[in-house]
């Protein structure tokens, strides 16, 4: 048996016709060396973004099981074309959608979670020595329906079939050269980081760093699956290796400092303070299969209190449809939500053995003058909602503030300062 790697392709690299053929040929010449390879694409650039508009032009609201069978179709047409392509230089290849490959979901219309892989098609075709071109993004749930995975779900297909059929690397081909320690777009002095463990990794993805979707690091860790993040468009991408931490990786404090402007905030004023409230209100939203991530409630005044919660723009609208229904149950007072914030945020590994860390970043962003409206932590990492105007300006000052540019962040932290 050869080395089978899954390799995916995002939609800069295979947004036009030129792209899928220059990528049609990189991985002839990987299949010559003798690898194995599954490929999995993304829709051409920006397609899902179209075809979301057309819907949304039809009908404000439309049923998610229609979303999912129409989005679908994006990751079809380019991996029938990238099949096309590769046939047409004389490797030999197949297309296939998710249900061909046999990824099988839950019933969670546009956010569905794998519950399985059925490999034994794959492995057939394998042995037949075609290439494998998967329409990324997409599966069926057990009544033979399309799902798909939640947006940017095609890095999910990628290591959930190298998982599944045991690849020995997955990587994920994309328009920048790697993870970065900031956006460079906004921090003209961040730095590719050449390595970088799952936990790290983690915290980036869901903090925004969009080179990654969150679930598909999840499972990499979970799986222990290295995942190699880099460029198709340069030919002498070394990218970034996402692998378990060891004593060879560096030891920053800080590693990466990320904005996340797709946030929103939703308040619950004067919610009676009782048992079982918090309850009533979180089950109600995860019941929708809505995922939340900071909350605070206050301390009670004549036994009433607020609560507020944080979740992606996205799922505002429908939040505030269960919070609203809910406030009329348990009798709160006003709801109201804000969607001009940003979440910002730190991460480095190094962090467990640093104190003062929090501490520094709060005065980083005071020393700015911008007001901190909720704060959470981890382990490994220190977020701060903040106004969205504030984002750049936040980024750059925390990436300045723990010298986030040179390699070895800052060992001057451990200075007796109080813990984070
Ligand atoms: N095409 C989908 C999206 O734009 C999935 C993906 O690209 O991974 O979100
Ligand atoms: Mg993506």
């Amino acid at each position: 048996m050869n080395q089978l790697v899954v390799q995916k392709y995002g939609g800069t690299s295979v947004g036009s016709i030129e792209r899928i053929k220059k990528v049609a040929a990189r991985i002839a010449r990987m299949r010559k060396s003798g690898l194995d390879i599954v490929v999995v694409v993304s829709a051409m650039g920006g397609e899902t973004d179209k075809l979301l508009d057309m819907a949304r032009q039809i009908n404000p609201d439309p049923k998610r099981r229609e979303v999912d069978l129409l989005l679908s179709s994006g990751e079809r047409v380019s991996s029938a074309l990238l099949s096309m392509a590769l046939d047409n230089i004389g490797c030999p290849s197949v297309s296939m959608t998710g249900r061909q490959i046999g990824l099988i979901t839950d019933s969670s219309h546009t956010r569905a979670r794998i519950k399985e892989i059925d490999t034994e098609r794959a492995k057939r075709v394998l042995k037949k020595k075609h290439v494998i071109v998967v329409a990324g993004f997409q599966g069926i749930n057990e009544h033979g329906d399309v799902t798909t995975l939640g947006r940017g779900g095609s890095d999910t297909s990628a290591v959930a079939l190298a998982v599944a059929l045991k690849a020995e690397r997955c990587e994920i081909y994309t328009d920048v050269d790697g993870v970065y320690t900031a956006d460079p777009n906004v921090v003209p002095d961040a730095r590719k980081m050449d390595r970088v463990s799952y936990d790290e990794m983690l915290e980036m993805a869901s903090l925004g760093a969009q080179v990654l979707q969150f679930r598909c690091v999840e499972f990499c860790r979970k799986y222990h699956m290295p995942l190699i993040v880099k460029s198709s468009l340069l030919d002498e991408s070394t990218g970034t290796l996402i692998c378990e931490e060891d004593s060879s990786m560096e030891q920053a404090v800080v590693s990466g400092v990320m904005s996340d402007k797709n946030q929103a905030k939703i308040t619950i004023k004067g919610v009676p303070d009782q048992p079982g409230i918090a309850s009533k209100i979180f089950t109600g939203i995860a019941n929708a299969s809505l995922s939340i991530d900071m909350i605070i409630q206050n301390v009670s005044e004549e036994g009433l209190t607020d609560i507020s919660f944080t979740l992606p723009k996205e799922d505002m609208d429908e939040a505030i449809k269960i919070v609203k229904k809910l406030g009329e149950v348990i009798k709160a007072r006003e709801i109201s939500a804000d969607s001009d914030i940003c979440k910002v945020s730190i991460v480095g590994a190094g962090m467990r053995s640093n104190s003062g860390v929090a501490a520094k970043m709060f005065e980083a962003l005071s020393g700015e003058n911008i007001n901190i409206a909720m704060i959470s932590t981890s382990e490994i990492r220190v977020s701060c909602i903040v106004d969205e105007k504030y984002a750049e300006l936040a980024v750059r000052v925390l990436h300045d503030t723990f010298h986030v540019s040179t390699e070895q962040g800052e060992a001057e932290l451990n200075n007796g300062a109080q813990s984070a």
